[in-house]
């Protein structure tokens, strides 16, 4: 029995983490669970699954709890983040927070030497070069819990490091992926949040329309797989079925599919290096299917994923701002405050505004972190 700790309870991965708990309850028992402020979501899960121990981000949703469940043990804010996943009775760390507030317990989560289920990219993007030193220090790996990563993963599987020559990921392409640049000008949020294929959170949704997501997930890869960004490509793939791919020296590729749900990846980061049966009775079927489609990623098309390349090639803080810089212009879009063009101009003008910082240690990421959201935020 795995006692497991969720970060990010309430989220769409969070949720569906509850999902693979429901499946199989001989082998996971959620220990904690941590939230932001959603408590109408939080307190049928509390009951639930009773978990020893709860995060929430503020006082006034740790009262909110403590209102609807008495003597219950709530911790407040990234401490308490940090507070159950080094607690000595969680076994696993789901880490499915939203964003880089999630950097301090993936840290802490290495270094209790926790198995981590990892989906939080922006900790990678904004830190990466700390978070894999610990992992390395410790020895521990981060399970992928990201669909592209956890099919390159699979790939890799028994194979020797030195016999790759480079990571495919593939993109749906979103929910504009039908759009010209011109027809950009004016799409509704309502519009952006209709992914094709994926069922996701609003932030991600929205990084899927703009390919920030494909780039974030570029520099995840770099990171997790220690793979230089010229031998790591994105194809469009409309249909999501193949999760992505590696290419061996032998020009022989492995690619790994499944129908797109992320209880899949989920489960297998929890069960890591079995397999159990998935909760969903839907598999693939490629007859129904027919026809996979493939095309060319275009740059121009998609100039948020051109400048997640650049600025993981510049390295240090410069994918701090950019990931800073993409958290906040999301949110002022998703808040009706900006459009959704605004969002890539904002992002750039922050990048160019940056003088990047080499090997920067965790107080300069926070900073710069801290700086780049005052930037971005007062350009409203
Ligand atoms: P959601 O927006 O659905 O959920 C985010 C979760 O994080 C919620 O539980 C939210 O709490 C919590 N949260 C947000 N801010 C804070 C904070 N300051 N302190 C504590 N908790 C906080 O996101 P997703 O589930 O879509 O995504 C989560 C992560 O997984 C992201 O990094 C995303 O890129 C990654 N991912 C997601 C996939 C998906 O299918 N959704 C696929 C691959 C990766 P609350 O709502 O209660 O405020
Ligand atoms: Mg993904």
């Amino acid at each position: 029995m795995k006692k497991i700790a969720i970060l990010g309870a309430t989220g769409s991965v969070g949720l569906q983490t509850f999902d693979v708990v429901r499946a199989h309850p001989e082998l996971f028992q959620v220990h904690a669970m941590a939230f932001g402020r959603n408590v109408d979501i939080a307190i049928p899960l509390i009951r639930e699954f009773s978990p020893k121990r709860v995060v929430v981000q503020d006082v006034e949703t740790k009262k909110a709890v403590q209102q609807q469940i008495s003597n219950m043990d709530v911790l407040v804010g990234n401490a308490g983040m940090v507070e159950v996943s080094v607690d000595r009775e969680t076994d696993v760390v789901v880490n499915a927070v939203l964003g880089s507030v999630g950097l301090e317990a993936t840290l802490a989560a290495i270094r209790a030497e926790k198995q981590i289920a990892f989906a939080n990219k922006e900790t990678l993007v904004t830190a990466g070069h700390l978070v894999m030193e610990e992992a390395k220090k410790y020895d521990v790996t981060l399970l992928p819990v990201d669909s592209e990563h956890s099919a390159i993963f699979q790939a890799l599987n028994g194979e020797q490091k030195s016999d790759v020559h480079k990571l495919i990921l593939t993109g749906s392409g979103g929910s504009f992926r039908d759009l010209s640049r011109d027809q950009l000008a004016d799409v509704s949020i309502e519009d952006a949040l209709k992914h094709p294929n994926w069922s996701m959170g609003a932030k991600i949704t929205i990084d899927s329309a703009t390919m920030m997501n494909k780039g974030l997930e570029v520099i995840e890869a770099h990171w997790l797989f220690d793979t230089p960004y010229e031998d790591i490509d994105v194809i469009l793939h409309k249909e999501s079925v193949i999760h992505s791919m590696v290419e061996f020296k032998d020009n022989s590729v492995i690619a790994q599919l499944g129908t797109p749900d992320m209880r899949g990846p989920i489960q297998y980061a929890l069960t890591y290096p079995s397999r159990q049966a998935l909760p969903t009775p839907k598999s693939l079927n490629l007859m129904e299917m027919g026809k996979l489609h493939f095309q060319e990623m275009s740059f121009e098309r998609f100039p948020c994923l051109k400048m997640a390349y650049e600025a993981g090639k510049a390295g240090g803080t410069m994918t701090t701002v950019l990931n800073a810089a993409n958290e906040v212009a999301v949110a002022l879009f998703l808040q009706k405050k900006i459009s959704f063009l605004d969002i890539e101009r904002f992002i750039e003008e922050a990048l160019q505004h940056h003088n990047v910082i080499a090997h920067p240690d965790l107080e300069t990421i926070l900073a710069v972190d801290v700086e780049t959201r005052a930037r971005v935020t007062e350009k409203v």
